[in-house]
């Protein structure tokens, strides 16, 4: 894990938030690579909703809903974390973690075990952020930064219902921030205290529930692996019945062998019609689909794939993350599928002179109106090669003094090194077919 911090930090792609103030804890920016690397994730994600299929519709909901959204769901009474407190080293631990963290008296030891501790009782501490609507604190409406996207879906099922004309099955699917007040330390971006969601609602006939599991079971594990993370690296896991949240009658857990070990990078659940029966009974509408041919209404059961923007983007750090050795030089690079690298491909001028820079700037104008494409010039060609390589650049064209000859460039491919002459036009159109995924 520190050398995938320690890459994201040295090229820009995640750093911690407030750092000159000496950092906020749980808290990430994301810089320019990792703008691009995070968009990718996103957008390969709504492909698979909403482009690859047919019965699944996007939406965008409000972060704060009305409070009693929280009432329904069982956010409020239930959405807690057991922690303790240690009266010592004034350190606050999640009762359920402690054999994971480090004790504020003895760091060689976790909380509880040096003779110095003194932890209080577990206490119930709800990890919702909590703020208020109006100009007056006192008067004002408390209200919550939501904790997961899915409530808005559940909230606007009606409206999604009569808009899209759609029967079930059928899913809403929706991307967006979330906040949770973690106590737990992080593990980078693991786990923060805001982070991103894709989460989708797939509405079924209750007696096709567990068909539609099933389903989203195998295509959310598949989708991993079409972009590039070893199978070997994934586990789906089911909940024992004493882990299932509340709504669940069954959930597993896509899971990844982070360097901190096996974790939650995704979970599925059948989440039956809890969440519409309570938002019905608690705002009075009638929840539920009717069937404008036969009559017959029911109450639709959900099943929910939830993942993690931020733990997912971590998997495919990790899984892409290799060190190896060129001509005795060691180098560090990420192996990305294409379609999530940053920048697809560089454009390197070999030398600063002779005509290679101009030739290298048409190359480039011309590749960046197909795909994201990086020029740069600075420093020795080796360097750059390595910079790219970090980056997960794919590919690298280079310009040298044959080009300028003969209209030819050098293509280095990131993971085989092979480097072949090829022309520079029809250079965007050969690139196109090699990047193409799937
Ligand atoms: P955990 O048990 O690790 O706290 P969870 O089971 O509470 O996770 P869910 O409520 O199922 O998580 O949320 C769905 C997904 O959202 C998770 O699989 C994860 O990818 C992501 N997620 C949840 N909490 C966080 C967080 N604090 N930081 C980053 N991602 C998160």
């Amino acid at each position: 894990m520190d050398k995938i911090v320690a890459l994201c930090k040295r090229r820009g792609f995640i750093f911690p938030a407030s750092e000159i103030y000496g950092g906020i804890a749980n808290t990430y920016d994301y810089g320019h690579y990792g703008v691009l690397l995070k968009n990718n994730v996103v957008a390969q994600w709504w492909k698979a909703m909403i482009q690859d299929r047919d019965d699944i519709v996007a939406l965008d909901s409000a972060i704060i809903q009305h409070p009693r959204t929280w009432e329904a769901s069982g956010h409020l009474a239930g959405f807690t974390d057991p922690l303790v407190d240690c009266r010592t080293c004034k350190q606050r631990f999640r009762a359920d973690h402690l054999q994971e963290l480090q004790c504020g008296c003895a760091p060689s030891k976790h909380p509880g075990e040096d003779p110095r501790c003194d932890l209080t009782d577990a206490r119930e501490f709800n990890l919702m952020f909590e703020t208020t609507v109006g100009p007056v604190k006192e008067a004002g409406a408390t209200v919550y930064l939501r904790p997961e996207t899915a409530q808005g879906i559940f909230l606007d099922f009606k409206q999604v219902l009569q808009f899209a004309r759609r029967k079930p099955p059928f899913g809403i699917a929706q991307v967006g921030k979330s906040f949770r007040n973690e106590i737990t330390p992080g593990n980078f971006v693991f786990r923060t205290l805001e982070f991103e969601q894709m989460e989708m609602e797939f509405f079924v006939p209750p007696d096709q529930a567990q068909h539609w599991y099933e389903h989203w079971l195998r295509e959310r594990f598949d989708w991993y692996v079409r972009l590039g993370i070893d199978p070997e690296h994934l586990r789906l896991r089911a909940h024992d019945a004493d882990e299932l949240s509340h709504y669940s009658s069954a959930t597993s857990d896509v899971e990844y062998l982070y360097p901190i070990g096996w974790s939650e990078l995704e979970g599925i659940a059948n989440r039956g019609d809890f969440d519409l029966t309570q938002h019905a009974q608690h705002s009075g509408e009638r929840l539920e689909y009717v069937d404008p041919q036969s009559g017959e209404r029911y109450i639709p059961h959900v099943i929910e794939p939830a993942a993690g923007v931020g733990r997912s983007l971590l998997a495919f750090l990790c899984d892409a993350y290799d060190e190896d050795e060129i001509g005795g030089e060691r180098r560090t690079v990420l192996r990305l599928h294409p379609a999530l690298a940053p920048v697809k491909v560089a454009v390197l001028p070999l030398l600063r002179k002779d005509g290679h820079p101009e030739l290298a700037r048409a190359v480039y104008e011309q590749l960046r109106r197909h795909v994201k494409t990086e020029y740069d010039d600075g420093g020795a060609i080796g360097r750059r090669y390595r910079r790219q390589d970090e980056i997960g650049t794919p590919f690298a064209v280079t310009i040298d003094h044959q080009s300028t000859d003969d209209r030819t460039v050098t293509l280095r491919e990131r993971d085989t090194l092979e480097q072949e002459r090829v022309p520079i036009d029809g250079l965007a159109q050969l690139l196109a077919g090699r990047l193409a995924v799937e």
